[in-house]
This record gives C-alpha cells, sequence and structure tokens, in this order.
C-alpha cells in the first residue's frame, strides 16, 4: 500500500514511512492511494473473535509489505493484552436498541489508548529495522500525554517528552503522566497554556537542526496509524451485533474528526453503516458546517468534556480530500482561506458531507440531563463526552431497527469533578488504578522559553539512550 498526500505536493510513501513521519512536507495529511474492502463473509467470521484478531486483518491491506500477519498480530496481541477487559471494547446495552461501545478500558481511561498501545509497537518494530531511535514531543490539553507515556513507557526505541499546562490538566490526568518511571518516558509542566505548549512543540519541529539531531516524531491524531488502528471497534461492536447481515448506526464524540475518521474508514471498506452520528459539545464547528456549507473558527469554550474542546477538526482534511473526489487544489485553496480567514465554503464538497454524515452538538444542560436520566432508566453512568454521543444519537430520530451505537469515549472517573457536579457523587478508580492517586510524582516545571524546554528534552533524551545502549 502506498500513501498520498490531500495537498497533492509530496512524494508518496509506505505504511512505515508515514508512521514516523505524521504531518505531509506539503503540509498534507496522507491517505491511502486506494481503499482496501473486507468481503461479507470476512466481516461475519469477525463475531466472536479475539480484538487483536480482528485488529490484525483489518489493519493488514493497510499496513502492506511493511509487516508480515503474524508479527501485526503478535503486536495487537501484546498492546490489548492488558486492557482491563477480555473483551478489549466492551459493548453494553442501555435501552432497547441502544448500547455504549466501551472504549476505555486501557491504561489511561480514555479510547485514544487503543490506537496508542498499538501505535507504539508499530513505531518500535519500524525503529528496530532502520536501526533508528526516535524522539516523540507533544503537547498535551490532558488525555493524549498520557496515553503516549503508557504505550511507549515499554518502548527500547523511543523517548517521550509531553509538555501540559501547568496547573491545568485534572489531577488523574496529571498523575497518568507523572507517575511513569521509565527513564525514557518524560512529562513537563510548562508555565502557560496549552497554546503555549503546542507553540513550543512546534518550535522544536521548525529548528531543523534539533528535529534531526533528535530524530523528532509526533503522535498526534493526524498520524494515519493511529486512525487505523481505530477502525477495529466499529468492525468488532457491528460483527457482535449482526453485521453484515444488519446495519448499524454510530454516534462518536468527536473532537479532532480522528475517531469519525475511522468510523468512515470502516463504511469505505464495506462495514454496512446506517448512519455515522458526529457529535460535538458546545465547540461546534462541525455541526454549523454541516447545516451551514461554511466551515468557520470561533474562540473555544470550556465544557465538562473538555477533549472535546476545539476550534478546529485537523483530520476533517482527509475526508474534505475524499468528499471532492480527490482535489488537492479544493484542498489546498480550502487549507489557505482558513489559515489567513479563519473560514472557507464547502462548496461541491457540501452536498456528500451532509448526506454522509448527520451532525448534532449538545449543550451543557443536555449533557447533564443525558447523564441523569440514563443513570435512572438504566443504572449506567456515562462520562460527559459519552453523553454528548447519546444526545446526537437521539437528535438522530427515534430508536428504530437499526442498533445505534454510542463510542463511550473515556471513563467517567476520569472527569470527577464534572460528574460530581452533575450526578453529585464522585466516580471512583477501576481497582487495577488505585495506587494512582499515592504514587510518586516526578516532573519537571519550566518557564515558557523554548531554550530551557529544548535543553530539558535534549538532556532527558541523552541520558535515555546512554542507559539504553
Ligand atoms: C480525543 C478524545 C475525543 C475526540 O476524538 P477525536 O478523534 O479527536 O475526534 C473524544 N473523547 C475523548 C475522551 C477524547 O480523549
Amino acid at each position: 500500500m502506498t500513501y498520498i498526500s490531500t495537498r497533492g505536493e509530496a512524494l508518496p510513501l509506505t505504511f512505515e514511512d508515514v508512521l514516523l513521519m505524521g504531518l505531509a512536507r506539503d503540509g498534507g495529511l496522507y491517505v491511502p492511494a486506494v481503499w482496501p474492502t473486507l468481503s461479507r463473509e470476512t466481516i461475519q467470521s469477525f463475531a466472536g473473535k479475539p480484538f487483536a484478531e480482528v485488529a490484525a486483518s483489518v489493519m493488514a491491506p493497510f499496513v502492506g509489505e511493511s509487516i508480515d500477519k503474524a508479527t501485526l498480530l503478535a503486536m495487537a496481541e501484546d498492546a490489548y493484552g492488558h486492557f482491563g477487559h477480555p473483551a478489549v471494547t466492551p459493548l453494553v446495552q442501555i435501552d432497547r436498541n441502544r448500547w455504549v461501545l466501551e472504549l476505555f478500558h486501557g491504561p489511561t481511561l480514555a479510547f485514544k489508548d487503543v490506537a496508542m498501545q498499538l501505535l507504539a509497537r508499530l513505531m518500535d518494530h519500524a525503529l528496530q529495522r532502520r536501526d533508528r531511535r526516535a524522539t516523540i514531543v507533544g503537547a498535551t490539553s490532558g488525555d493524549t500525554g498520557g496515553a503516549a507515556i503508557e504505550a511507549f513507557r515499554s518502548s527500547k526505541r523511543v523517548d517521550v517528552a509531553i509538555l501540559f499546562p501547568d496547573g491545568r490538566v485534572s489531577d488523574v490526568q496529571r498523575r497518568m503522566m507523572t507517575t511513569p518511571t521509565e527513564a525514557n518516558v518524560h512529562a513537563v509542566a510548562i508555565k502557560g497554556t496549552f497554546d503555549d505548549c503546542q507553540a513550543l512543540v512546534k518550535a522544536m519541529f521548525n529548528d531543523h537542526a534539533f528535529r534531526d539531531r533528535l530524530s523528532l516524531s509526533g503522535v498526534n491524531s493526524i498520524n494515519w496509524a493511529r486512525i487505523v488502528a481505530q477502525v477495529t471497534y466499529y468492525f468488532v461492536a457491528a460483527a457482535a451485533l449482526g453485521a453484515p447481515h444488519r446495519a448499524m448506526t454510530f454516534s462518536v464524540p468527536t473532537g479532532n474528526f480522528g475517531d469519525i475518521l475511522a468510523g468512515w474508514v470502516a463504511k469505505k471498506m464495506g462495514l454496512p453503516i446506517e448512519r455515522l452520528v458526529i457529535a460535538s459539545n458546545e465547540n461546534d464547528i462541525l455541526p454549523r458546517a454541516h447545516a451551514s456549507g461554511v466551515y468557520e473558527m470561533r474562540g473555544v469554550v470550556e465544557t465538562s468534556s473538555p477533549s472535546m474542546d476545539i476550534q478546529i477538526s485537523s483530520n476533517f482534511e482527509r475526508y474534505l480530500f475524499e468528499a471532492s473526489g480527490r482535489d488537492p487544489a479544493f484542498i489546498r485553496g480550502a487549507m489557505g482561506a482558513l489559515s489567513q480567514g479563519g473560514r472557507f465554503e464547502l462548496a461541491a464538497t457540501a452536498a456528500k458531507f451532509g448526506s454522509e454524515f448527520h451532525a448534532a452538538s449538545a449543550s451543557e444542560a443536555q449533557v447533564a440531563d443525558a447523564i441523569r436520566r440514563t443513570k435512572a432508566a438504566s443504572g449506567y453512568l456515562m462520562d460527559p463526552h459519552t453523553a454528548c454521543g447519546l444526545v446526537a444519537l437521539e437528535s438522530a430520530g427515534p430508536q428504530s431497527q437499526t442498533p445505534g451505537i454510542v463510542l463511550s469515549t473515556a471513563h467517567p472517573a476520569k472527569f470527577p469533578d464534572a460528574m460530581e457536579r452533575i450526578t453529585g457523587e464522585r466516580p471512583g478508580l477501576p481497582p487495577r488504578l488505585s495506587t494512582l492517586l499515592t504514587d510518586r510524582e516526578r516532573f519537571p516545571v519550566l518557564d515558557n522559553d523554548l531554550d530551557a524546554v529544548k535543553r530539558f528534552v535534549e538532556g532527558a533524551v541523552r541520558s535515555a539512550s546512554a542507559g539504553a545502549s
């Protein structure tokens, strides 16, 4: 399989190259040159199969020659072997024909673990083949950083430095980043905001000498391997409920458009999906674009679902590329207008976007209401991100013969303050995380100063790789 850039001005690459590279040199995102499909028999055979086996089958056509199937399966078994539930992503029924797909049984209680755990193994494998090391630097507003540190703590080839805004992530989120003791993973508090952290990361990537010296790499949600690893659970859930003989509706709490794009990919591969529902919180750029045909940035408002508090959805570019009939000139124009004027017209892509997705935003009041009434009706406690998914699913129509599946992207214990405000109770952490709140933390607090951060990262990497060799 080769990969092409959405902006049409970068060389085609293999899966391994794309895995290690992230953003294309022309500023675009990589997509597969062709979309593979799975037969109805293959989809049917997924029912009851171990998650890792489905993952290997779904990912194999995207990985292509880069990794043989037995190695891919072994990586998936290793990645998913220590999730807190034997099904990895279990389904829970909450109504006559509505289901919650729990994606939060990984080590950091959010769905990002599903992709990140496999990504770490894939990167180690690729780096070993090239006899190289790499350094991941990233900025986090909460979930991604913890998932990256947990995934790479056992890596032999990757050092990780995650910047987070000091005092602006929850205790649980911070401790997930600061309690791992391995020498190759580092969380760094920055005296500043999330935007400051992101600007520091961008500046490190823009310093080409620094970037090359440390072999900088990224694991943010534009990394293609993360998307493809998320396709698996759409197949797992749909096969369990009767696909390919029955179609499903999925509602997806959406921020950067990565998770819902994975659902669109599953459909493209042949999974019968009747509806894909984009669920937003009050940061509703996608539902607004869906309704008006204009994609327009606004300021971010803080909500009870912080992982969806975004201004723009970077992975939307991949979908626009497809909806435009793979027209890189359209993408270059749209992204240029977005960075200059903060908006662009969906133009010819609007009709397709309108028919392929439903989109709805949930207000804070609707989120609280959905959590309370689900708890009262079925005893099920969902987190605020998941509640956005339920509100959006309900807005797409009444329960029908088609199973409606809400992706649950976080465990309620990850957002105890919001849950307490809404329900009056603080949900407890699962037993396997019982020492998280007492384990010793380790992290420096640095000024919002590029040179100081670079010095820290370079020093940390040097001592880790000296220890490793
Ligand atoms: C990252 C995240 C999302 C948004 O996912 P995208 O792939 O960015 O759309 C939703 N919920 C939670 C809990 C997350 O961590």
